[in-house]
């Protein structure tokens, strides 16, 4: 049996006024046992985040991280030994908004997810296909080659260690949602993928979907068989709304 996982991705947002704000929001929530939480602050934000949910059942993980496990001379990167360092315990790999916007390719992003397992973090391989590539019948090899990028690379075993996330990028941020059955019918394929690789990690594996989940939506997604939770963006600013979708996930 797989347990839920609701991730809020609190992207690019926030000051040190309103991650208190929400910080202190989340505090008041009556999470469901059943269901493991996680937030993605900001890189600014992670320390104070980690300092206040410090023995709660909150997690916190790192939007992103370097290709290369080690410190070094690298401006402006993080690496996946420092988020350790920090008390961070998973990383979202392969973002859209990373690979569309910041020239992401499936082996940069191969890099980041073993930079992380590296370290003992818990990468959350983001996949999803464009409205153009869905429009065009592509949807599953696109989805298709992101996941075996990382399976060819490092193998389906680490998957054992890892959470994916089906992101179509057309319900990114756009208040658009993918049916449960169009989400249900990627996230089947993705883990017959990956079963066809290794059947155990297949039946383990989480895979969240993501793209304008809101809690209005969330019990009929989370209802689908291999719908394992959601990866939230814009909902999880609201402390509420996380709730209540958390909430959905345990029901
Ligand atoms: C995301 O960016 O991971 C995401 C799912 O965003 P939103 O929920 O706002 O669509």
């Amino acid at each position: 049996m797989r347990r839920p996982l609701v991730a809020g991705n609190w992207k690019m947002h926030g000051t040190r006024a309103s991650v208190a704000e929400l910080i202190e929001g989340l505090g008041q929530l009556a999470l469901p046992v059943s269901v493991d939480v996680a937030v993605f602050p900001s890189s600014l934000h992670i320390a104070q985040v980690i300092g206040a949910f410090e023995g709660s059942a909150i997690v916190v993980g790192a939007q992103d991280c370097a290709q290369q496990p080690q410190q070094g001379a690298l401006t402006g990167e993080v690496a996946s030994s420092q988020l350790l360092d920090i008390g961070c315990s998973l990383v979202l790999v392969g973002h859209s908004e990373r690979r569309l916007l910041l020239g992401e390719d499936d082996e940069v992003v191969c890099r980041k997810f073993a930079a992380a397992l590296h370290e003992g973090l818990t990468p959350v391989l983001c996949v999803g296909e464009t409205q153009q590539q869905r429009e065009a019948g592509n949807t599953l090899e696109v989805v298709g080659r992101q996941l075996s990028a990382v399976v060819e690379q490092l193998g389906v075993a680490v998957f054992a260690r890892a959470v994916v996330a089906y992101e179509p990028v057309w319900a990114i941020g756009t208040g658009l949602t993918a049916t449960p059955q169009q989400a249900q019918d990627v996230h089947a394929a993705i883990r017959a993928q990956l079963a066809a690789e290794d059947a155990e990690v297949a039946r383990g594996v989480r895979i969240l979907y993501g793209g304008s989940v809101k809690a209005a939506s969330a019990v009929e997604l989370f209802g689908m068989p291999d719908i394992d939770g959601g990866l939230v963006g814009g909902a999880s600013l609201n402390a509420d709304e996380f709730g209540a979708i958390c909430r959905a996930a345990g029901s």
